[in-house]
Protein backbone atom coordinates (compact mmCIF):
# COMPACT_ATOMS: atom_id res chain seq x y z
CA UNK A 1 0.00 0.00 0.00
CA UNK A 2 1.31 3.52 -0.66
CA UNK A 3 1.80 5.68 2.33
CA UNK A 4 -1.02 7.91 1.42
CA UNK A 5 -3.18 5.52 1.10
CA UNK A 6 -2.36 4.13 4.12
CA UNK A 7 -2.93 7.59 5.78
CA UNK A 8 -6.25 7.43 4.63
CA UNK A 9 -6.98 4.54 5.95
CA UNK A 10 -8.13 4.37 9.75
CA UNK A 11 -9.41 0.97 9.93
CA UNK A 12 -6.39 -0.91 10.93
CA UNK A 13 -6.92 -4.51 11.56
CA UNK A 14 -5.96 -6.45 15.08
CA UNK A 15 -2.85 -7.12 13.53
CA UNK A 16 -1.63 -4.87 13.41
CA UNK A 17 -1.60 -3.46 16.81
CA UNK A 18 1.62 -3.97 18.85
CA UNK A 19 1.62 -7.25 20.54
CA UNK A 20 2.03 -5.66 23.92
CA UNK A 21 -0.18 -8.29 26.21
CA UNK A 22 2.19 -10.85 25.12
CA UNK A 23 5.57 -9.39 25.65
CA UNK A 24 4.12 -8.15 29.15
CA UNK A 25 3.33 -11.25 30.33
CA UNK A 26 7.15 -11.50 31.11
CA UNK A 27 6.98 -9.35 33.50
CA UNK A 28 4.10 -10.55 36.50
CA UNK A 29 3.82 -7.02 37.91
CA UNK A 30 3.65 -4.90 34.96
CA UNK A 31 0.88 -4.79 32.20
CA UNK A 32 0.84 -1.98 29.10
CA UNK A 33 -2.95 -2.38 28.99
CA UNK A 34 -3.44 -2.31 32.85
CA UNK A 35 -0.76 -0.04 33.95
CA UNK A 36 -0.60 2.01 30.81
CA UNK A 37 -2.82 2.81 28.28
CA UNK A 38 -6.10 2.31 31.58
CA UNK A 39 -3.85 5.70 32.16
CA UNK A 40 -4.62 7.59 29.45
CA UNK A 41 -8.22 9.87 29.15
CA UNK A 42 -9.31 8.75 25.72
CA UNK A 43 -11.05 10.64 23.38
CA UNK A 44 -14.68 11.55 24.46
CA UNK A 45 -15.50 9.34 21.23
CA UNK A 46 -13.18 6.42 21.80
CA UNK A 47 -9.70 7.77 19.54
CA UNK A 48 -6.71 8.45 21.23
CA UNK A 49 -4.63 11.64 20.47
CA UNK A 50 -1.64 13.09 21.89
CA UNK A 51 -2.50 16.88 21.72
CA UNK A 52 -6.29 16.12 23.81
CA UNK A 53 -3.36 14.02 26.41
CA UNK A 54 -0.99 16.77 26.35
CA UNK A 55 -3.64 19.98 26.89
CA UNK A 56 -7.26 19.10 27.03
CA UNK A 57 -7.77 16.46 29.78
CA UNK A 58 -5.89 18.61 32.25
CA UNK A 59 -8.64 21.52 31.59
CA UNK A 60 -11.65 18.84 32.06
CA UNK A 61 -9.75 17.12 35.27
CA UNK A 62 -10.12 20.84 36.96
CA UNK A 63 -5.72 21.92 36.27
CA UNK A 64 -6.69 24.57 34.19
CA UNK A 65 -5.30 27.61 36.35
CA UNK A 66 -1.95 25.44 36.29
CA UNK A 67 0.79 26.62 34.61
CA UNK A 68 1.76 24.65 31.20
CA UNK A 69 4.73 27.08 30.11
CA UNK A 70 6.66 29.66 31.14
CA UNK A 71 7.95 31.07 28.21
CA UNK A 72 11.96 32.21 28.34
CA UNK A 73 12.58 34.97 25.39
CA UNK A 74 16.36 35.56 24.05
CA UNK A 75 16.03 39.19 24.50
CA UNK A 76 14.52 38.50 28.58
CA UNK A 77 11.06 38.25 28.10
CA UNK A 78 8.60 36.03 29.88
CA UNK A 79 5.57 34.93 28.99
CA UNK A 80 2.77 32.41 31.03
CA UNK A 81 0.57 30.09 29.91
CA UNK A 82 -1.89 28.09 31.93
CA UNK A 83 -3.36 24.72 30.51
CA UNK A 84 -6.67 26.84 30.04
CA UNK A 85 -4.31 29.44 27.78
CA UNK A 86 -3.12 26.32 25.96
CA UNK A 87 -6.44 25.12 25.13
CA UNK A 88 -7.34 27.83 23.79
CA UNK A 89 -4.39 29.00 21.74
CA UNK A 90 -4.08 25.15 20.58
CA UNK A 91 -7.97 24.83 19.53
CA UNK A 92 -7.74 28.29 17.55
CA UNK A 93 -4.69 26.95 15.57
CA UNK A 94 -6.54 23.70 15.01
CA UNK A 95 -9.29 25.72 13.75
CA UNK A 96 -6.96 27.49 11.00
CA UNK A 97 -5.71 24.43 10.07
CA UNK A 98 -9.09 23.01 9.26
CA UNK A 99 -10.37 26.16 7.45
CA UNK A 100 -7.25 26.12 5.61
CA UNK A 101 -8.30 22.46 4.32
CA UNK A 102 -5.68 20.67 6.06
CA UNK A 103 -6.58 16.55 6.02
CA UNK A 104 -5.78 14.20 8.50
CA UNK A 105 -2.23 12.92 7.76
CA UNK A 106 -0.99 15.84 5.61
CA UNK A 107 2.69 17.07 6.90
CA UNK A 108 2.90 20.26 8.20
CA UNK A 109 6.56 21.27 8.92
CA UNK A 110 7.17 23.46 11.95
CA UNK A 111 10.59 25.67 10.80
CA UNK A 112 10.86 27.83 13.89
CA UNK A 113 13.35 28.86 16.94
CA UNK A 114 11.20 27.68 20.71
CA UNK A 115 8.57 30.42 20.62
CA UNK A 116 5.20 29.59 22.09
CA UNK A 117 3.42 29.62 19.04
CA UNK A 118 5.62 26.88 18.03
CA UNK A 119 3.82 24.43 20.79
CA UNK A 120 0.80 25.84 20.00
CA UNK A 121 0.52 24.98 16.67
CA UNK A 122 2.02 22.08 17.08
CA UNK A 123 -0.95 20.92 19.30
CA UNK A 124 -3.39 22.82 16.99
CA UNK A 125 -2.38 20.74 14.13
CA UNK A 126 -2.56 17.34 16.08
CA UNK A 127 -5.90 18.17 17.74
CA UNK A 128 -6.99 18.77 13.49
CA UNK A 129 -5.73 15.31 12.57
CA UNK A 130 -2.43 16.30 11.08
CA UNK A 131 1.03 14.70 11.31
CA UNK A 132 3.84 17.72 12.84
CA UNK A 133 7.12 17.85 11.17
CA UNK A 134 9.63 19.79 13.44
CA UNK A 135 12.85 20.88 11.91
CA UNK A 136 15.47 22.57 14.36
CA UNK A 137 15.79 26.44 12.71
CA UNK A 138 19.60 26.65 12.19
CA UNK A 139 19.00 24.37 8.83
CA UNK A 140 20.18 26.02 5.84
CA UNK A 141 17.75 25.69 2.61
CA UNK A 142 19.16 22.68 1.18
CA UNK A 143 18.30 20.25 4.37
CA UNK A 144 14.58 21.85 5.05
CA UNK A 145 14.12 21.34 0.83
CA UNK A 146 15.40 17.56 1.00
CA UNK A 147 13.26 16.91 4.59
CA UNK A 148 10.06 18.69 2.78
CA UNK A 149 10.67 17.26 -0.78
CA UNK A 150 10.96 13.82 0.85
CA UNK A 151 7.97 13.78 3.29
CA UNK A 152 5.73 16.20 0.45
CA UNK A 153 4.90 18.63 3.17
CA UNK A 154 1.15 20.58 2.76
CA UNK A 155 1.74 23.11 4.88
CA UNK A 156 5.12 25.41 6.41
CA UNK A 157 4.84 27.16 9.65
CA UNK A 158 7.95 29.18 10.41
CA UNK A 159 8.95 32.82 11.55
CA UNK A 160 9.90 35.82 8.86
CA UNK A 161 13.88 35.80 9.03
CA UNK A 162 14.14 31.90 8.65
CA UNK A 163 11.10 32.27 5.59
CA UNK A 164 13.65 34.35 4.50
CA UNK A 165 16.61 32.41 4.60
CA UNK A 166 14.78 29.62 2.51
CA UNK A 167 13.17 31.75 0.45
CA UNK A 168 14.39 30.03 -2.49
CA UNK A 169 13.60 26.61 -2.17
CA UNK A 170 10.22 26.85 -1.48
CA UNK A 171 9.04 26.92 -5.01
CA UNK A 172 10.43 23.46 -5.22
CA UNK A 173 7.85 22.15 -3.28
CA UNK A 174 5.16 21.76 -5.01
CA UNK A 175 3.22 19.83 -2.41
CA UNK A 176 3.47 22.93 -0.46
CA UNK A 177 -0.21 24.77 0.10
CA UNK A 178 0.55 27.68 2.82
CA UNK A 179 3.21 29.07 4.81
CA UNK A 180 2.33 30.68 8.11
CA UNK A 181 4.23 33.30 9.06
CA UNK A 182 4.67 34.03 12.87
CA UNK A 183 5.96 37.08 13.60
CA UNK A 184 5.99 37.09 17.55
CA UNK A 185 5.31 40.82 18.59
CA UNK A 186 6.48 42.07 15.64
CA UNK A 187 9.87 41.46 16.09
CA UNK A 188 10.07 42.32 12.10
CA UNK A 189 8.54 44.83 10.02
CA UNK A 190 7.43 43.98 6.24
CA UNK A 191 7.34 40.28 8.09
CA UNK A 192 5.28 38.59 4.85
CA UNK A 193 6.30 37.72 1.36
CA UNK A 194 3.68 37.18 -1.44
CA UNK A 195 1.46 34.35 -0.70
CA UNK A 196 2.05 33.85 3.17
CA UNK A 197 -0.40 34.08 5.79
CA UNK A 198 -0.26 35.94 8.47
CA UNK A 199 0.14 33.92 11.56
CA UNK A 200 -1.76 36.66 13.97
CA UNK A 201 -4.22 37.66 11.40
CA UNK A 202 -5.42 34.02 11.24
CA UNK A 203 -5.67 33.77 15.09
CA UNK A 204 -7.17 36.92 15.56
CA UNK A 205 -10.20 35.71 13.35
CA UNK A 206 -10.44 32.13 14.63
CA UNK A 207 -12.98 30.80 16.80
CA UNK A 208 -12.28 28.39 19.36
CA UNK A 209 -15.22 27.91 20.39
CA UNK A 210 -16.09 26.47 16.87
CA UNK A 211 -13.30 24.12 17.30
CA UNK A 212 -14.39 20.61 16.99
CA UNK A 213 -11.21 17.90 17.88
CA UNK A 214 -10.55 15.02 14.75
CA UNK A 215 -11.31 11.86 16.40
CA UNK A 216 -7.98 10.61 15.79
CA UNK A 217 -7.40 7.18 16.35
CA UNK A 218 -4.49 5.44 18.20
CA UNK A 219 -2.64 4.28 14.97
CA UNK A 220 -3.09 7.30 12.75
CA UNK A 221 0.07 8.94 12.33
CA UNK A 222 1.32 12.08 14.54
CA UNK A 223 4.35 13.26 14.68
CA UNK A 224 7.00 12.54 11.83
CA UNK A 225 11.40 12.93 12.59
CA UNK A 226 14.04 13.18 10.71
CA UNK A 227 17.17 11.28 12.33
CA UNK A 228 20.40 12.99 13.78
CA UNK A 229 22.59 12.02 10.87
CA UNK A 230 25.08 10.52 12.97
CA UNK A 231 25.70 7.59 10.92
CA UNK A 232 24.25 8.54 7.24
CA UNK A 233 21.59 10.13 5.41
CA UNK A 234 19.03 11.19 8.12
CA UNK A 235 15.56 8.88 8.01
CA UNK A 236 12.44 10.06 8.44
CA UNK A 237 10.82 8.26 11.12
CA UNK A 238 7.10 8.11 11.19
CA UNK A 239 5.32 7.87 14.76
CA UNK A 240 1.53 7.50 15.70
CA UNK A 241 -0.56 8.79 18.79
CA UNK A 242 -0.32 5.50 20.28
CA UNK A 243 3.31 6.75 21.53
CA UNK A 244 1.81 8.78 24.18
CA UNK A 245 1.22 5.71 26.38
CA UNK A 246 4.86 5.17 26.64
CA UNK A 247 5.94 8.87 26.44
CA UNK A 248 3.63 9.74 29.19
CA UNK A 249 4.72 6.36 31.63
CA UNK A 250 8.43 6.96 30.88
CA UNK A 251 8.18 10.64 32.07
CA UNK A 252 6.34 9.29 35.12
CA UNK A 253 8.81 6.81 36.25
CA UNK A 254 12.30 7.43 34.31
CA UNK A 255 12.48 10.92 34.86
CA UNK A 256 9.97 11.51 37.84
CA UNK A 257 7.39 14.05 36.45
CA UNK A 258 4.09 14.41 38.05
CA UNK A 259 1.92 17.82 38.26
CA UNK A 260 3.00 20.38 39.82
CA UNK A 261 6.64 19.97 39.02
CA UNK A 262 8.77 22.92 36.91
CA UNK A 263 10.51 20.75 34.28
CA UNK A 264 13.42 22.30 32.01
CA UNK A 265 14.50 20.37 28.69
CA UNK A 266 17.02 22.14 26.90
CA UNK A 267 16.52 19.68 23.85
CA UNK A 268 14.75 21.59 20.66
CA UNK A 269 11.84 20.09 18.99
CA UNK A 270 13.79 19.93 16.16
CA UNK A 271 15.00 16.51 17.16
CA UNK A 272 12.86 14.01 19.15
CA UNK A 273 13.71 14.66 22.63
CA UNK A 274 12.49 18.23 22.32
CA UNK A 275 8.84 16.20 20.95
CA UNK A 276 8.82 13.18 23.04
CA UNK A 277 10.64 15.06 26.01
CA UNK A 278 10.12 18.31 25.55
CA UNK A 279 6.29 18.46 24.78
CA UNK A 280 4.24 15.10 24.84
CA UNK A 281 6.07 13.76 28.53
CA UNK A 282 6.27 16.34 30.33
CA UNK A 283 2.67 18.06 29.22
CA UNK A 284 0.60 14.47 29.59
CA UNK A 285 2.34 14.60 33.35
CA UNK A 286 0.61 17.88 33.97
CA UNK A 287 4.30 19.97 34.14
CA UNK A 288 4.98 23.38 34.20
CA UNK A 289 7.58 23.36 31.48
CA UNK A 290 10.80 26.19 31.14
CA UNK A 291 10.68 26.54 27.59
CA UNK A 292 13.86 29.16 27.31
CA UNK A 293 14.04 30.17 23.85
CA UNK A 294 18.24 30.73 23.45
CA UNK A 295 20.82 28.04 23.05
CA UNK A 296 23.87 26.56 25.61
CA UNK A 297 24.71 29.02 28.01
CA UNK A 298 26.24 28.03 31.44
CA UNK A 299 25.51 30.61 33.74
CA UNK A 300 22.18 31.30 31.83
CA UNK A 301 20.71 27.53 32.17
CA UNK A 302 22.00 28.13 36.19
CA UNK A 303 20.25 30.83 36.76
CA UNK A 304 17.12 29.49 35.07
CA UNK A 305 17.13 26.69 37.76
CA UNK A 306 17.60 29.08 40.58
CA UNK A 307 14.66 31.76 39.97
CA UNK A 308 12.20 29.56 38.77
CA UNK A 309 12.99 26.40 41.38
CA UNK A 310 13.36 24.24 38.43
CA UNK A 311 12.85 20.04 39.93
CA UNK A 312 13.52 18.28 36.79
CA UNK A 313 15.99 18.86 34.15
CA UNK A 314 16.53 16.65 31.22
CA UNK A 315 19.73 17.34 29.17
CA UNK A 316 22.29 15.68 26.86
CA UNK A 317 26.13 14.50 27.67
CA UNK A 318 27.87 17.16 25.30
CA UNK A 319 25.63 20.27 27.35
CA UNK A 320 27.20 18.16 30.28
CA UNK A 321 30.61 18.07 29.38
CA UNK A 322 30.23 21.90 28.03
CA UNK A 323 28.66 22.37 31.85
CA UNK A 324 32.27 20.76 33.26
CA UNK A 325 34.08 23.16 30.71
CA UNK A 326 32.82 26.32 32.44
CA UNK A 327 33.83 24.73 35.38
CA UNK A 328 32.95 24.72 39.32
CA UNK A 329 32.70 28.20 39.85
CA UNK A 330 29.40 29.05 37.85
CA UNK A 331 27.58 26.66 39.81
CA UNK A 332 28.52 27.86 43.52
CA UNK A 333 27.28 31.10 42.36
CA UNK A 334 24.19 29.72 42.15
CA UNK A 335 21.80 28.09 44.42
CA UNK A 336 20.31 24.68 42.93
CA UNK A 337 18.81 23.44 45.62
CA UNK A 338 15.81 23.18 44.04
CA UNK A 339 16.56 20.03 41.95
CA UNK A 340 15.26 17.00 42.39
CA UNK A 341 15.96 14.99 39.24
CA UNK A 342 18.53 15.03 36.68
CA UNK A 343 18.35 12.88 33.25
CA UNK A 344 20.69 12.33 29.96
CA UNK A 345 20.15 10.89 26.44
CA UNK A 346 21.67 11.48 22.97
CA UNK A 347 24.81 9.90 23.62
CA UNK A 348 26.65 7.84 26.22
CA UNK A 349 27.07 9.74 29.57
CA UNK A 350 30.88 9.18 30.41
CA UNK A 351 30.90 7.95 34.49
CA UNK A 352 32.73 10.96 34.53
CA UNK A 353 30.19 13.72 33.98
CA UNK A 354 28.30 11.27 36.56
CA UNK A 355 30.55 11.71 39.22
CA UNK A 356 31.16 15.36 38.43
CA UNK A 357 27.24 15.51 38.89
CA UNK A 358 26.89 14.57 42.19
CA UNK A 359 30.09 16.73 43.63
CA UNK A 360 28.34 20.29 41.95
CA UNK A 361 24.65 19.54 41.71
CA UNK A 362 25.11 17.46 44.37
CA UNK A 363 22.91 14.90 42.48
CA UNK A 364 24.16 11.89 40.43
CA UNK A 365 22.73 12.66 36.90
CA UNK A 366 20.84 9.71 35.10
CA UNK A 367 21.79 8.43 31.78
CA UNK A 368 19.04 7.15 29.73
CA UNK A 369 19.10 5.44 25.70
CA UNK A 370 16.90 5.61 23.50
CA UNK A 371 16.65 6.58 19.57
CA UNK A 372 14.37 8.57 17.41
CA UNK A 373 13.02 5.38 15.99
CA UNK A 374 11.92 4.30 19.67
CA UNK A 375 9.77 7.39 20.11
CA UNK A 376 10.52 6.76 24.02
CA UNK A 377 12.93 6.07 26.82
CA UNK A 378 13.69 2.17 26.78
CA UNK A 379 16.26 1.76 28.92
CA UNK A 380 16.94 4.32 31.97
CA UNK A 381 18.77 4.68 35.20
CA UNK A 382 15.44 4.96 37.31
CA UNK A 383 14.98 7.44 40.42
CA UNK A 384 14.42 4.48 41.93
CA UNK A 385 17.14 2.34 41.23
CA UNK A 386 21.19 2.50 41.97
CA UNK A 387 23.20 4.30 38.95
CA UNK A 388 25.92 2.32 37.58
CA UNK A 389 28.57 5.58 36.57
CA UNK A 390 28.34 4.79 32.72
CA UNK A 391 26.13 2.61 32.31
CA UNK A 392 22.54 3.65 30.35
CA UNK A 393 20.50 1.48 32.89
CA UNK A 394 17.56 -1.36 32.82
CA UNK A 395 14.99 -1.68 30.09
CA UNK A 396 11.69 0.10 31.05
CA UNK A 397 9.35 -2.61 32.13
CA UNK A 398 7.24 -4.33 29.35
CA UNK A 399 10.41 -3.62 27.16
CA UNK A 400 12.43 -6.70 26.22
CA UNK A 401 16.11 -5.89 25.35
CA UNK A 402 18.90 -8.15 24.23
CA UNK A 403 22.46 -8.74 23.45
CA UNK A 404 22.72 -10.25 20.11
CA UNK A 405 26.03 -12.09 18.17
CA UNK A 406 26.55 -12.03 14.95
CA UNK A 407 23.85 -14.31 13.67
CA UNK A 408 20.89 -12.98 15.98
CA UNK A 409 20.50 -15.01 18.44
CA UNK A 410 20.62 -13.71 22.17
CA UNK A 411 24.06 -13.87 24.53
CA UNK A 412 24.12 -14.76 28.17
CA UNK A 413 24.86 -11.68 29.91
CA UNK A 414 28.84 -10.15 30.07
CA UNK A 415 28.65 -10.55 26.31
CA UNK A 416 29.07 -7.30 23.93
CA UNK A 417 27.00 -7.81 20.94
CA UNK A 418 24.43 -6.37 19.37
CA UNK A 419 21.64 -4.60 20.95
CA UNK A 420 18.30 -5.45 20.10
CA UNK A 421 14.70 -4.62 21.34
CA UNK A 422 11.65 -7.31 20.84
CA UNK A 423 9.28 -5.05 18.80
CA UNK A 424 5.72 -4.26 19.95
CA UNK A 425 6.78 -1.38 22.59
CA UNK A 426 3.85 1.34 21.97
CA UNK A 427 6.05 4.06 20.73
CA UNK A 428 7.67 2.09 17.99
CA UNK A 429 8.22 3.73 14.90
CA UNK A 430 5.52 2.19 11.87
CA UNK A 431 8.10 2.99 9.43
CA UNK A 432 10.97 5.21 7.39
CA UNK A 433 9.23 7.45 5.05
CA UNK A 434 9.12 5.79 1.99
CA UNK A 435 12.37 3.71 3.20
CA UNK A 436 10.44 0.18 3.27
CA UNK A 437 13.54 -1.82 2.57
CA UNK A 438 15.40 -0.10 5.20
CA UNK A 439 12.56 -0.84 7.69
CA UNK A 440 12.56 -4.42 7.18
CA UNK A 441 16.43 -4.66 7.54
CA UNK A 442 16.00 -3.51 11.07
CA UNK A 443 14.04 -6.74 12.01
CA UNK A 444 15.94 -9.82 12.15
CA UNK A 445 14.70 -13.40 13.90
CA UNK A 446 12.05 -11.77 16.03
CA UNK A 447 14.33 -8.62 16.79
CA UNK A 448 14.65 -4.72 16.11
CA UNK A 449 18.18 -4.25 15.88
CA UNK A 450 18.86 -0.99 17.10
CA UNK A 451 22.48 -0.19 15.38
CA UNK A 452 24.28 0.32 18.63
CA UNK A 453 26.80 -2.33 20.29
CA UNK A 454 26.28 -2.84 23.75
CA UNK A 455 26.65 -5.57 26.99
CA UNK A 456 24.92 -6.52 29.29
CA UNK A 457 25.59 -7.53 33.17
CA UNK A 458 24.67 -9.73 35.81
CA UNK A 459 22.17 -7.57 37.02
CA UNK A 460 20.61 -6.62 34.05
CA UNK A 461 21.98 -3.08 33.16
CA UNK A 462 23.08 -2.40 29.78
CA UNK A 463 26.70 -0.83 29.00
CA UNK A 464 26.65 1.09 25.54
CA UNK A 465 29.91 0.12 23.71
CA UNK A 466 29.39 2.07 20.54
CA UNK A 467 27.22 2.67 16.92
CA UNK A 468 27.89 -0.54 15.22
CA UNK A 469 29.58 1.04 12.70
CA UNK A 470 31.87 2.67 14.76
CA UNK A 471 33.21 -0.27 17.20
CA UNK A 472 37.03 -0.63 16.35
CA UNK A 473 38.82 -4.26 15.68
CA UNK A 474 42.23 -3.76 16.20
CA UNK A 475 44.32 -6.62 16.30
CA UNK A 476 41.72 -9.25 17.35
CA UNK A 477 40.01 -6.99 19.86
CA UNK A 478 36.54 -5.55 19.65
CA UNK A 479 37.04 -1.84 21.00
CA UNK A 480 33.64 0.26 21.65
CA UNK A 481 34.97 3.75 20.97
CA UNK A 482 32.92 5.06 24.27
CA UNK A 483 35.37 3.54 26.63
CA UNK A 484 38.30 4.82 25.36
CA UNK A 485 36.53 8.50 24.70
CA UNK A 486 35.78 8.23 28.93
CA UNK A 487 39.16 7.48 29.55
CA UNK A 488 40.23 10.77 27.91
CA UNK A 489 38.00 12.91 29.26
CA UNK A 490 39.24 11.78 32.93
CA UNK A 491 42.23 13.98 32.15
CA UNK A 492 42.20 17.48 33.10
CA UNK A 493 43.22 18.40 29.80
CA UNK A 494 40.82 17.00 27.89
CA UNK A 495 36.81 18.58 27.14
CA UNK A 496 35.75 15.95 24.19
CA UNK A 497 36.97 13.11 22.99
CA UNK A 498 36.22 11.42 19.25
CA UNK A 499 37.67 8.14 18.97
CA UNK A 500 37.88 6.09 15.47
CA UNK A 501 39.39 2.88 14.02
CA UNK A 502 42.10 3.67 11.56
CA UNK A 503 42.89 0.98 9.01
CA UNK A 504 46.38 -0.89 9.56
CA UNK A 505 47.90 -3.45 7.75
CA UNK A 506 48.84 -5.22 10.44
CA UNK A 507 46.57 -4.89 13.31
CA UNK A 508 43.30 -4.22 10.77
CA UNK A 509 43.21 -0.88 12.75
CA UNK A 510 44.25 1.31 15.40
CA UNK A 511 42.70 3.03 17.71
CA UNK A 512 43.18 7.03 17.11
CA UNK A 513 41.53 9.63 19.20
CA UNK A 514 40.66 12.99 18.25
CA UNK A 515 40.51 15.42 21.56
CA UNK A 516 39.78 19.24 22.16
CA UNK A 517 41.05 20.94 25.51
CA UNK A 518 39.92 23.01 27.92
CA UNK A 519 41.01 26.67 28.62
CA UNK A 520 44.62 26.75 29.83
CA UNK A 521 45.96 23.67 27.93
CA UNK A 522 48.27 24.12 25.26
CA UNK A 523 48.48 21.77 21.52
CA UNK A 524 51.53 20.02 22.60
CA UNK A 525 53.74 16.54 21.56
CA UNK A 526 54.65 15.98 25.22
CA UNK A 527 50.70 16.87 26.11
CA UNK A 528 49.94 14.12 23.09
CA UNK A 529 53.09 11.68 24.86
CA UNK A 530 51.14 12.60 28.32
CA UNK A 531 47.28 11.60 26.69
CA UNK A 532 49.25 8.12 25.95
CA UNK A 533 50.90 7.73 28.59
CA UNK A 534 47.49 8.35 30.91
CA UNK A 535 45.06 6.20 28.79
CA UNK A 536 47.31 3.00 28.27
CA UNK A 537 47.27 3.41 32.83
CA UNK A 538 43.78 3.30 32.51
CA UNK A 539 42.91 1.11 29.25
CA UNK A 540 45.30 -1.90 28.55
CA UNK A 541 47.67 -1.15 25.69
CA UNK A 542 45.45 -2.48 23.17
CA UNK A 543 42.77 -0.22 23.99
CA UNK A 544 44.27 2.67 24.98
CA UNK A 545 44.71 5.04 21.14
CA UNK A 546 47.62 4.64 19.07
CA UNK A 547 47.44 7.63 17.63
CA UNK A 548 46.08 11.75 19.37
CA UNK A 549 45.37 14.88 17.21
CA UNK A 550 43.85 17.89 18.56
CA UNK A 551 41.14 19.52 16.96
CA UNK A 552 40.09 23.09 17.95
CA UNK A 553 36.18 21.96 17.43
CA UNK A 554 35.11 18.31 17.50
CA UNK A 555 32.59 17.94 14.58
CA UNK A 556 29.16 17.74 15.64
CA UNK A 557 25.64 17.26 14.66
CA UNK A 558 22.87 20.03 15.60
CA UNK A 559 21.65 17.75 18.20
CA UNK A 560 25.44 18.01 19.77
CA UNK A 561 26.55 14.11 18.89
CA UNK A 562 30.01 13.83 18.19
CA UNK A 563 29.94 12.54 14.29
CA UNK A 564 32.81 9.94 14.38
CA UNK A 565 32.04 8.84 10.76
CA UNK A 566 33.17 12.29 9.54
CA UNK A 567 36.33 12.32 11.77
CA UNK A 568 37.20 9.35 9.96
CA UNK A 569 35.90 10.24 6.56
CA UNK A 570 38.65 13.17 7.15
CA UNK A 571 41.09 11.19 8.53
CA UNK A 572 41.30 9.32 5.38
CA UNK A 573 40.29 12.06 2.86
CA UNK A 574 37.25 10.35 2.00
CA UNK A 575 33.81 11.92 1.15
CA UNK A 576 32.19 13.35 3.88
CA UNK A 577 28.72 12.12 3.30
CA UNK A 578 25.40 14.10 4.24
CA UNK A 579 26.60 16.87 6.24
CA UNK A 580 22.76 18.04 6.31
CA UNK A 581 23.06 17.80 10.41
CA UNK A 582 26.85 19.18 11.01
CA UNK A 583 27.04 21.81 13.50
CA UNK A 584 28.64 25.44 12.58
CA UNK A 585 31.66 25.67 13.82
P1 LIG B 1 21.21 8.52 12.58
O1 LIG B 1 20.27 7.40 12.91
O2 LIG B 1 20.67 9.44 11.55
O3 LIG B 1 22.59 8.06 12.30
P2 LIG B 1 21.23 9.08 15.40
O4 LIG B 1 21.22 7.60 15.58
O5 LIG B 1 22.24 9.85 16.19
O6 LIG B 1 21.37 9.46 13.88
P3 LIG B 1 18.99 9.64 17.07
O7 LIG B 1 17.80 8.81 16.87
O8 LIG B 1 18.82 11.07 17.43
O9 LIG B 1 19.80 9.65 15.74
O10 LIG B 1 19.92 9.04 18.19
C1 LIG B 1 19.79 7.73 18.68
C2 LIG B 1 21.16 7.17 18.96
O11 LIG B 1 21.85 7.99 19.91
C3 LIG B 1 21.18 5.80 19.57
O12 LIG B 1 21.04 4.78 18.61
C4 LIG B 1 22.56 5.78 20.23
O13 LIG B 1 23.58 5.50 19.29
C5 LIG B 1 22.69 7.20 20.72
N1 LIG B 1 22.24 7.30 22.12
C6 LIG B 1 21.10 7.82 22.58
N2 LIG B 1 21.06 7.78 23.93
C7 LIG B 1 22.18 7.18 24.33
C8 LIG B 1 22.73 6.82 25.60
N3 LIG B 1 22.10 7.09 26.72
N4 LIG B 1 23.91 6.19 25.60
C9 LIG B 1 24.56 5.93 24.45
N5 LIG B 1 24.12 6.25 23.25
C10 LIG B 1 22.94 6.87 23.17
MG1 LIG C 1 20.20 6.15 14.53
Amino acid sequence: MQFDEIIKDTNFSDADKPNLIDYSKQYNDFDWNRDAYSKLEWLPDGGLNNAYECVDKHVKNGYGDNLAMIWLGKNGEEENYSYTDFKNESDKFGQVMLDLGMQKGDRVFIFMDRLPELYFAAMGILKAGGVIAPLFSAFGPDPVKDRMLDAGASYLITSPDLRKKISPILKDIKTLKNVIVVNKDNRFTDPLDDGDLDYNKLMSKADNKKFKMVNTSQYDFSIMHYTSGSTGKPKGVLHRHQAVVQQMLTGHWALELSHGDIYFCTADPGWVTGTSYGMIAPWTNGVTQIIYEGGFGAAKWYEIIEKYKVDIWYTAPTAIRLLMRAGEDVVKKHNLSSLRFIGSVGEPLNPEAVVWGERNYKLPIHDNWWQTETGAIMCANYPSTNIKPGSMGQPFPGITMGILDDEYNELPPDNSGILAVRPGWPSQMFAYWKQDEMYNSRFKKGWYITGDQAARDKDGYFWFQGRADDVINTAGHLVGPFEVESALIEHPAVAEAGVIGKPDPIAMEIVKAFVTLNPGFEQSSDLRKELIRFSRDKLSAGVAPREIDFLETMPKTRSGKIMRRLLKARELGEPEGDISTLEDD
